[in-house]
C-alpha cells in the first residue's frame, strides 16, 4: 500500500444521513473510494466532491465540482469531466449505500495531497 489516504465523515444537518467514506490513491493514480452513507431515499444519488468543506449552508456553501483542470462537466466515465464527478451511488430499499469506486481523475495527480493540507474536503 502506502498511497496517500483521506477520510470523509458525512453528515446531513437536518436529517439522518450519515456515514463516512475512505479514499486511497495508489500510486498507479487509481484512487478507490470506499465507505457507506446510511439514511438515503432509495435509488440513485448523485455522487460529487465539491469544492469546499464548507457547509454552514448546506450544499449551497460547498462550492462547485472539484474542477482543478477546469474542464466540462461530465460522466464518470468520460474524458471530459470535473475530477471530482463520480457518477451516482445507489441506496437501497434500506437507504444504504455502500460505495466502492475506482477512479482515475479524482486525483488528478495532486488533489489528495493538496486538499489534506489545505482545507479538508466535501464529498457528496
Ligand atoms: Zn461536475
Amino acid at each position: 500500500m502506502g498511497g496517500l489516504k483521506a477520510v470523509a465523515v458525512i453528515t446531513g444537518g437536518d436529517n439522518s444521513i450519515k456515514g463516512s467514506l475512505q479514499f486511497l490513491q495508489d500510486h498507479n493514480g487509481v484512487t478507490h473510494v470506499r465507505g457507506k452513507i446510511v439514511g438515503l431515499k432509495p435509488g440513485l444519488h448523485g455522487f460529487h466532491i465539491h469544492a469546499l468543506g464548507d457547509t454552514t449552508n448546506g450544499c449551497n456553501s460547498t462550492g462547485p465540482h472539484f474542477n482543478p483542470l477546469n474542464k466540462d462537466h461530465g460522466g464518470p466515465l468520460d474524458a471530459i469531466r470535473h475530477a471530482g464527478d463520480l457518477g451516482n451511488i445507489v441506496a437501497g430499499q434500506d437507504g444504504v449505500a455502500e460505495v466502492s469506486i475506482e477512479d482515475y481523475h479524482v486525483s488528478s495527480g495532486f488533489n489528495l495531497q493538496c486538499k489534506a493540507s489545505d482545507q479538508a474536503p466535501l464529498y457528496l
